[in-house]
């Protein structure tokens, strides 16, 4: 029985040796009966931090090991890799690390970074985390060219790719660059990597902005419907609620009528409340509004922190501060969308991971 204590009080002083602030390992997601996740006395920050942009937009990038590195230090057990997608061109002026920093320059899509993930992957694994790599090359505007780069995807690294997206349908932040919003025709051309993502049952993510402070806080709402109408049998993630930079003020209430309504007319649709600004501009303004919807839709709802993974713009663009405010809801909801959302259950069922992984269950409070 010491000797039982003893081990136990060992493996714990060497999961927070090791960073892990919540003394969470792979192991909990995949033994029979792991111990439960006690709320009481562990941090309430995202472990599937579902959101990750392991490669910059432009200029150099946190290294794939210092990504894993951070994840581990942050006690985040599961992270889905998206490229990025969008690149600056290879030969832009330094400090071109953001679009936003070459307003005068293209971020387009590519699938650069998708290859350099995999790469890396392929190279040194993800040791004690489960790393889910996403396809984020699609130029939604060119539909005819993704059936074929699919399948240069799956020549080079078959079964790899778990995910379709981060990819833009309407991005605002991105118009400078030269970014315009799909069109309803180029939508409709999409059906043939539609039916791939469906055969292989493989989610595809969105970032679809739903509107702006300019007076039109529904602008876009048409666009991602039309989607979400033409293609009912995709799984598809709408991310950030829909929110964006360019959107800070729409009302709470509207919002949330809004995204419920979405999810009660179309069955295979998930909602990600990855990234600070939600924090920053909405959860903190109504918590109470958006806990009860989050808890209400817990299954259909996944979270992350949407870290680009800017070498050059070290240390202000921090991991553990971006996973921080994205995890502050984590600490409102209750059991049950804790488990789903900020353990990750809802994540490893949607992409039919769960008979594999599992988030362990909540401890039961006193
Ligand atoms: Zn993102």
């Amino acid at each position: 029985m010491r000797l039982s204590r003893f081990a136990l009080c060992a493996a714990m002083l060497a999961a927070f040796a090791s960073g892990a602030a919540n003394g969470l390992t792979l192991d909990d997601y995949t033994r029979p009966n792991p111990a439960c996740f006690n709320r009481a006395a562990q941090p309430h920050l995202t472990v599937a931090d579902t959101h990750i942009h392991f490669r910059p937009f432009g200029g150099e990038s946190v290294s794939y090991h210092d990504m894993l590195k951070m994840m581990g230090d942050n006690g985040v057990v599961i992270g889905g890799a998206m490229g990025i997608g969008q690149r600056l061109p290879w030969d832009a002026r330094p400090g071109c690390d953001s679009y936003q920093d070459c307003r005068d320059l293209p971020a387009n899509p590519t699938i650069k970074n998708d290859f350099v993930n995999a790469a890396n992957f392929a190279e040194f694994k993800s040791p004690d985390r489960l790393l889910v790599l996403a396809m984020t090359f699609p130029d939604l505007a060119k539909p005819a060219e993704i059936p074929a780069l699919m399948a240069l995807y799956d020549k080079e690294y078959p079964g790899l790719f778990k995910l379709m997206g981060e990819s833009n349908v309407v991005k605002q932040a991105l118009f400078p660059n030269g970014h315009v919003p799909v069109t309803e025709a180029q939508i409709d051309q999409w059906s043939d990597f539609m039916r791939i993502l469906r055969e292989r049952d493989m989610p595809l993510a969105l970032h679809s902005d739903l509107g702006n402070d300019e007076g039109e806080p529904t602008k876009y709402r048409a666009l991602i419907e039309y989607v979400l109408s033409k293609y009912p049998d995709n799984k598809i993630i709408w991310l950030h609620l829909g929110m964006s930079s360019q959107q800070k003020a729409m009302d709470p209430l509207n919002h949330i009528l809004l995204l419920q309504g979405m999810l009660d007319r179309f069955p295979k649709l998930y909602l990600d409340i990855s990234w600070g600004v939600l924090e920053e501009n909405y959860f903190s303004r109504y918590r109470q509004g958006y806990v009860n919807f989050i808890n209400r839709n817990s299954s259909r709802i996944i979270t992350g922190s949407d870290y680009v993974a800017y070498k050059n713009k070290q240390p202000a663009y921090n991991y553990a501060d971006e996973l921080r405010t994205s995890s502050a809801m984590n600490a409102y909801l209750n059991d049950e969308a804790f488990r789903n959302i900020a353990l990750g259950q809802t994540y490893l069922t949607l992409l039919g991971m769960n008979n594999v992984y599992n988030a362990p269950q909540i401890c039961p409070s006193r």
